[in-house]
């Protein structure tokens, strides 16, 4: 071809065309995984064994026991296009199984090598099928239990560009888990069990029971402690039933990855429903803390379009805003009846009145449990940590401020040459803790501290997985884990600084701070953990502190790189200008 010139328009060719449409369904080990149990899934299968090698990159096999397809009928699956579940244009308005686009078999077929192995019940013998590349290889009678059994291995071997573009094995693994162990929760009643390179990671109990799933996936502490959806009559006439479980505001995670949606049986993104979970929890949580929930929307098929995304991960409601209202209702109501004790954790926002008086209250209380923070605070005598000079005008050094006193035992009101500062003595001390932190990590000097006995812990699959694959990083924070496999850990030693936190919740506040960061590479991952530990360790608000802390405090703030804001990027000053107070007392003037 000559540059400029353009080629002639053609019909692409079929295989060209099949691995473009390939692409948009499978995307990744996971899709495969996804498509396949799905199909066992409409094939009303009740046991489904996953097994996965070397994060789907080396093969992933999935049997079932369910209908089988019929001899005659296994080479027509894999045709593009093809399905036994819709017939008409009029059907799409009402999908009742998860599969309807005839795409996926074509589509695996088309990017791997795929053995098919089936058997339908009202057959006497079964059909084995070989593809490469989406060409029929060899076709066979064979002999099974009724059932099927897909094998797909060496995903995208003729797509090197892809191969080369999947990630570690781990977050593939990860993947997988965290899609596997949602629709474990939305089939209670199916048998699902996963194996990774041989060793069962996950299997549900089939029970029927949600709650026993829960338990499988997140232990029994968790597990045990999500409050079930409280079922709601008059939604229910409105069209959309909404069950599952909601955590009470006690328990909550760092990011929104652990609220899982299901429309219709189907595993959904929707980050509109996905903020009506939020929303209920309205005042309940503490700033930039997540619900986990389950939640399972039924409504008539006709009130959501499923086509509207290959993967089908997608979809929209007829009426959105009801959905919407649905589901933030039932998770409200849930926790008005249910939660233990509603506002515990909740810290007032109205301020200052409020916050005063709840401060008296607690006074006590909270100087009885003073450990000593202060601890926590480096020494002063270390130096200027090495960190690169200021980037931008937020990281302006602080002139040296004088502590005037504390209010609603939250804020230290402080005084400089430019006027009044309110600091947020959490986020402040966060700021301090952070930067001290990374400082010692580039000297390989962060603080361990062994635990007095080392402790095993049953994470979520999905956790143990994120830790696992970033053990060299949590060490260089202070962690000392050991992976046991099946979602152990034993801990051995925690950052100094949360040694005397639970390590569940350590550990359970560093995975979830890696699974936002979808890059686990270098830097970030530690400065991503260790923003999570120091926000642990960080002092309280609702902390009363002698006018001796408070100055120990706005000494290392003052210190710091970047004292205006927190490592999450939060103000942790707001400046009163001398002007600002002037012109508020009507001081200004010729
Ligand atoms: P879809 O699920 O959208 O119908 P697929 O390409 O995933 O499209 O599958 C094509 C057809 O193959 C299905 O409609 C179904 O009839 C048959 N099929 C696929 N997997 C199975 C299975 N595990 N058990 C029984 N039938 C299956
Ligand atoms: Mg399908």
């Amino acid at each position: 071809m000559i540059a400029g010139i353009p080629m002639s328009i053609q019909i692409l060719p079929e295989e060209v065309a099949s691995q473009i449409a390939a692409g948009e369904v499978v995307e990744r080990p996971s899709s495969v995984v996804k498509e396949l149990v799905e199909n066992s899934i409409d094939a009303g299968a009740s046991d489904i064994r996953v097994e996965v090698r070397e994060g789907g990159k080396g093969s992933i096999r999935v049997v079932d026991d369910g209908s089988g397809v019929p001899a005659d009928q296994v080479e027509l699956a894999f045709e593009r296009h093809s399905t036994s579940k819709l017939r008409s244009s009029d059907d799409l308005e009402r999908i009742t199984t998860l599969g309807f686009r005839g795409e996926a078999l074509a589509a695996i077929a088309a990017v791997s090598r795929l053995t098919f192995t089936t058997r339908s019940a009202a057959e006497p013998a079964g059909t084995v099928l070989r593809l490469e590349g989406g060409k029929v290889i060899r076709s066979e009678e064979t002999g099974r239990p009724p059932g099927t059994t897909v094998e797909v291995e060496d995903l995208f071997f003729n797509l090197p560009a892809r191969r080369k573009f999947l990630r570690t094995e781990r977050t593939e693994r990860r993947h997988i888990d965290s899609w596997l162990t949602s629709y474990a929760m939305a089939y209670p009643g199916l048998r699902l069990t996963l194996y990774h390179d041989g060793e069962m990671a996950f299997q549900s109990p089939g029970s029927g029971h949600l709650r026993d799933v829960l338990v499988a996936v997140y232990g029994l502490e968790v597990g045990g402690a999500l409050l079930e959806i409280v079922p709601d009559e008059a939604q229910a006439m409105d069209g959309a039933r909404v069950a599952g479980f909601v955590s009470p505001p006690s328990l909550h995670r760092a990011n929104r990855s652990y609220i899982t949606l299901f429309v219709n049986g189907r595993w959904v993104r929707d980050t509109r429903l996905t903020y009506a979970v939020i929303q209920a929890y309205h005042t309940l949580l503490p700033g930039g803390r997540y619900p986990l929930a389950v939640v399972l929307v039924s409504l008539p098929a006709a009130g959501v379009d499923v086509n509207v995304h290959p993967a089908k991960a997608e979809i929209r409601f007829k009426d959105g805003d009801a959905v919407f209202r649905a589901v933030q209702r039932a998770a409200r109501a849930t926790l008005l009846a249910r939660s233990p004790v509603p506002m515990a954790t909740h810290l007032p926002s109205a301020w200052p009145g409020q916050a005063t008086t709840w401060a008296g209250q607690r006074r006590e209380q909270l100087v009885a449990a003073g450990a000593a923070w202060t601890d926590r605070l480096p020494a002063l005598d270390h130096g200027q940590p090495d960190l690169p000079p200021p980037a931008d005008a937020r990281a302006r050094p602080l002139p040296p401020l004088r502590v005037v006193g504390q209010l609603g035992a939250t804020y230290i009101v402080a005084e400089g040459p430019e006027g009044m500062y309110l600091v947020d003595q959490h986020a402040a001390h966060e700021r301090v803790l952070f930067e001290r932190m990374l400082a010692d990590r580039v000297k390989a000097e962060v603080a361990s501290q062994a635990l007095l006995e080392a402790k095993t812990l049953d994470l979520p699959p999905e956790s143990a997985g994120l830790l696992e694959e970033n053990l060299q990083a949590l060490l260089a924070l202070g962690f000392d884990l050991e992976p046991f496999g099946r979602g152990t850990l034993l801990v051995r030693a925690l950052p100094a600084l949360v040694a005397e936190e639970d390590p569940r919740q350590v550990l359970e506040d560093a995975a979830a701070a890696l699974a936002v960061d979808d890059r686990p590479l270098g830097e970030r991952v530690e400065e991503t953990v260790a923003r999570q530990v120091c926000k642990r360790a960080a002092v309280k608000a609702g902390k009363v502190l002698s006018h001796e802390e408070m100055r120990e405090l706005i000494a290392q703030l003052e210190r710091c790189t970047s004292p205006r804001t927190c490592p999450h990027g939060r103000p942790t000053m707001i400046h009163l200008s001398v002007d600002q107070l002037a012109r508020q007392f009507g001081r200004e003037g010729p």
